[in-house]
């Protein structure tokens, strides 16, 4: 015999025709895990407040949460809905990411933010949102995704697309490389010992500046070169698993080429997976602040790295970078405005600086 619940309480709850019950609940609340939008609301007597399962807002202590099977349920028992994750708003927020979905999926070429928004009723910032918490992906990263995809040949279909992608642990690794976005010099897991242990995806594409090797760790991109075949890339890392390819690496793949093909780009999104000595990597920092189009000394490397006087460390830690644009050591030159050296020739340290002056 089933033990008496409260009212209110998810006993009688279905999904897909089983049970789900107050612990299961509460862990999809714990994941905020968008598959149960809908399902239930967490009410937050603490509060006041009813949420939906994925809610972004800070996990309620358990003592306080009820669950309720929806919004009239909750609102009955005296609580308001949450501003932020509009519990109310769920299906309407499904049936306006439904309908934007094959207009992506048919896209050849990227639709403005605002464009899809507008098709379906919402705020552009609205519908991003809505949109990453369903799809765990902004609708400009889910185009490239699928873009990138159709590149690969791997597009036979609409439906396989998506499941590629979630087969793929696109969503996990995109949360991930949010999670580490603009951040350097990362957890030391593919510098130490030739990359024991460590999966790096590679690809090598062809640029305007030539032939582009460009690999990444699980953390960022960790290679950036030119000229650079599989090769190169096992010789620097002997001990790591290459692979080539792969739909999250694609997506990055496809940020870290737009950073090259298009002067001004943002890239300051794109982790790197990159070690250095402190100083090293306050050099790299100070490369990055470097606004496109414009040049620096070594000396005003040095200087931004905090110690005005190490002109040639700076000089080395510029050599020693191994993600060419993404840490733009094109963009320093000699004090007297002469080009200076660059890993991969002259010839594009000159067309780099030539495409961001415009
Ligand atoms: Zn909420």
């Amino acid at each position: 015999m089933r033990r008496a619940l409260p009212a209110g309480t998810l006993a009688s709850m279905t999904r897909d025709d089983s049970i789900l019950d107050d612990e299961a609940a509460w862990e999809a609340v714990q994941r905020r895990d968008p598959e149960f939008d809908g399902r239930f609301v967490t009410g937050v007597h603490s509060t006041g407040i009813y949420c939906r399962p994925s809610c972004g807002a800070k996990t309620p202590a358990r003592k306080n949460v009820r669950f309720y099977r929806d919004g009239a349920a909750a609102r009955e028992a005296g609580l308001r809905p949450c501003k932020r994750c509009t519990p109310d708003d769920v299906a309407r927020d499904r049936q306006a990411v439904a309908l934007v979905l094959p207009r992506l999926k048919a896209a050849g070429a990227p639709i403005a933010l605002a464009d899809l928004a507008s098709g379906v009723g919402y705020s552009p910032g609205h519908f991003q949102r809505i949109f990453k918490r369903q799809v765990g992906l902004s609708p400009a990263a889910y185009g490239r995704a699928l873009r990138m995809q159709r590149v690969d040949g791997a597009l036979d279909g609409t439906d396989s697309v998506t499941g590629a992608l979630y087969a793929a642990g696109f969503q996990s690794s995109s949360r991930f490389y949010e999670q580490a976005e603009g951040r350097m010099g990362m957890a030391p897991s593919v510098w130490n010992d030739g990359g024991k242990g460590a999966t790096l995806y590679w690809a090598v594409v062809g640029t305007s500046l030539g032939d582009m090797l460009v690999a990444a760790s699980e953390k960022g991109v960790c290679r950036l070169s030119f000229d650079e075949g599989v090769e190169d890339l096992r010789r620097r890392f002997p001990k790591a698993d290459l692979v080539e390819g792969g739909a999250p690496f694609n997506c990055l793949l496809q940020q870290v080429i737009d950073a090259v093909e298009m002067p001004g780009a943002a890239y300051a999104h794109i982790p790197l997976d990159v070690r250095g000595t402190a100083f090293q990597e306050a050099c790299w920092k100070a490369l990055r602040a470097i606004p496109p189009g414009e040049t620096r000394s070594y000396a005003d490397i040095a200087t931004a790295a905090g110690n005005a006087k190490a002109v040639r460390a700076a000089g080395a830690a510029n050599a020693r970078n191994h993600v060419a644009v993404l840490i733009p050591c094109h963009r320093v030159i000699r004090s007297d405005g002469s080009l200076g050296g660059y890993a991969y020739g002259l010839e594009i340290k000159r067309r780099l600086l030539k495409k961001e002056r415009g």
